[in-house]
């Protein structure tokens, strides 16, 4: 199964990818990961990211496309892919087509969590991350057994930089000016599935599961 996530920063996109890709079996393809990832090891990509993640602007579409078009090529992606955060603009959509289209396999579901603008702050201000396993938690609405420490691995867990209040505001303006408007090109082709992204975290991905399978 071919599956995008979309949805504003901070509606639980990397928390319910890592459930969904458990179930379907299917890799996770994060461009948010890819770029953190570049930015730690400090490689030419990642030197180039930082310049525009750091402010909370979306890195331009033609080092955003290379590095999908490389990573659905890889073999694992045969059986399905769950891209969680691209495309993030019409450009980027487009090009996932033509990258598609090349591999002869098509989208299948475009899951889209909604979740009011009102909440978005809270959610990813409290957001923390384990700096070994990429596990996500919340100070107040999903914290680990023991503060500061992964659940799953004992590591240590860590504030994104551009989880601050000031790089939310920016990262939701671009967000609704260059991301909302695909909301409309993939319900024009029929692709669209919207979920509640408000309710607990057992429940969405329920409803997101029941949504894929076509129960829902
Ligand atoms: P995204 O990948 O869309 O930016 P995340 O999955 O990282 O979002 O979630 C953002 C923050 O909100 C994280 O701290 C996460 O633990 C928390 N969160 C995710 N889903 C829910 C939910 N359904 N209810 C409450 N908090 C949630
Ligand atoms: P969130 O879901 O919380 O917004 P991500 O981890 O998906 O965060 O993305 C973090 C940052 O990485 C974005 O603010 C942007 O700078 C960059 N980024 C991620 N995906 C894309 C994309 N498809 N196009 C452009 N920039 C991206």
């Amino acid at each position: 199964m071919n599956i995008l996530f979309m949805g504003p920063p901070g509606a639980g996109k990397g928390t319910q990818a890592e459930r969904i890709v458990e179930q379907f079996g299917i890799p996770h393809i994060s461009t948010g990961d890819a770029f953190r990832l570049a930015m730690k090891e400090g490689t030419p990509l990642g030197v180039k990211a930082k310049e525009y993640v750091d402010q909370g602007l979306l890195v331009p579409d033609e080092i955003t496309n290379g590095i999908v078009k490389e990573r659905l090529a890889l073999d694992d992606c045969k059986k399905g892919f769950l891209l969680d955060g691209f495309p993030r603009t019409l450009q980027q959509a487009e090009a996932l087509d033509v990258m598609l289209a090349e591999l002869g396999r098509g989208i299948d579901h475009v899951v889209n969590l909604k979740v009011d603008r009102s909440l978005l702050l809270a959610r990813l201000t409290g957001r923390r991350i384990c700096k070994t396993c990429g596990t996500t938690y919340h100070v107040l609405f999903n914290p680990p057994k023991v503060e500061g420490i992964c659940d799953k691995d004992g590591g240590e867990l860590y504030q994104r930089s551009d989880d601050t209040e000031e790089k939310v505001g920016t990262r939701l303006d671009e967000y609704s000016s260059k991301t909302a408007p695909l909301l409309d090109y993939y319900s024009g082709k029929g692709l669209l599935r919207e979920v509640d992204g408000e309710k607990d975290i057992d429940v969405v991905t329920s409803e997101i599961a029941a949504r894929l399978k076509g129960t829902l």
